[in-house]
């Protein structure tokens, strides 16, 4: 359903990022990878990616908490492909902590990355949209996106502000062949969820299948984790032609969190 369309995917050498890279390889567009440093096994994912899917693949190095170092992802993309079809903002971190103890330079940072390269990457990416009546940008919100946890402000603030530019976005560019959604995940098993396992475990001096269980997936009615895939094949929806009413829009993939 994508074949010939060229896609960069922010933050896609782990978790979801990856997972939504290769369903897009695997639904015959062109791929650029994407994390923020040159890692040693970026070369083995990118080849093993092309010799799986059968499409090119690239991987560029970018520091997303940098502006521009997120207009020139873009631009390497284009340069790389030609253009930029479908953007998929997934990069993104996390820090458990309250407010009154979050660190001020970690807060900078966590907007940098899922905040502001948002809007640097889309302001790079749209004027060739615009000039080929034809885009797909998936930003990777969260439920957190519309609901809130306690010691997670700064993320939710970041979630909830990607979904509102997601809208003001899509609402810009409705005429214009472009979409532009928010995706908003529950709890995915990806080395960013890991992480707070092995914090929350500390914290509550429980074991870490208690701490999934019972911190965790509390908010998570089906109590399993949502699969990157699930993600991914959404995902890979919004940036069909059959999707090319549905803008605008923070689809929910979370286990039923949000429905209570
Ligand atoms: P992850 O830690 O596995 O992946 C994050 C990716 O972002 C990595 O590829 C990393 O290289 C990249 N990244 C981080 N900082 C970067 C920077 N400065 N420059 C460039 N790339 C950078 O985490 P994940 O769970 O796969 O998260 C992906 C996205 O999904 C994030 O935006 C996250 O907020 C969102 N999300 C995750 C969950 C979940 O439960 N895992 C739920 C909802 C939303």
């Amino acid at each position: 359903v994508l074949a010939g369309r060229r896609a960069l995917v922010t933050g896609s050498t782990s978790g979801i990022g990856l997972a939504v890279a290769r369903a897009l390889a695997q639904a015959g567009a062109k791929v650029m990878l994407n994390g923020s440093r040159v890692a040693a096994d970026a070369e083995s994912t990118r080849a093993a990616l092309a010799a799986e899917t059968g499409v090119e693949i690239g991987y560029t190095p970018a520091n997303l908490a940098d502006p521009a170092s997120a207009r020139g992802l873009v631009e390497a993309t284009i340069a790389a492909f030609g253009g930029v079809d479908i953007l998929i903002n997934n990069a993104g971190i996390q820090h458990v902590a309250a407010v009154d103890a979050f660190p001020d330079d970690t807060w900078d940072q966590l907007l940098a990355i899922n905040l502001s390269s948002v809007f640097h990457t889309t302001k790079a990416a749209l004027p060739g949209m615009k000039a080929q009546g034809w885009g797909r940008i998936v930003n990777i919100a969260s439920a957190h996106g519309l609901v809130a946890s306690p010691f997670k402000a700064p993320y939710t603030a970041s979630k909830h502000a990607v979904v509102g530019f997601s809208k003001a976005v899509a609402l810009e560019v409705a005429e214009q062949g472009i979409t532009c959604n928010a995706l908003c995940p529950g709890y995915v098993r990806t080395p960013l969820v890991e992480k707070q396992v092995v914090d929350q475990a500390k914290v509550h001096n429980l074991p870490e299948e208690r701490v999934i269980r019972e911190v965790i997936l509390a908010a998570q009615p089906t109590k399993q984790f949502v699969e990157a895939e699930e993600v991914a094949a959404y995902a890979v929806f919004l940036c069909s032609d059959a999707a090319k009413s549905v803008t605008g829009s923070a689809p929910l993939i979370d286990g039923g969190w949000t429905a209570r």
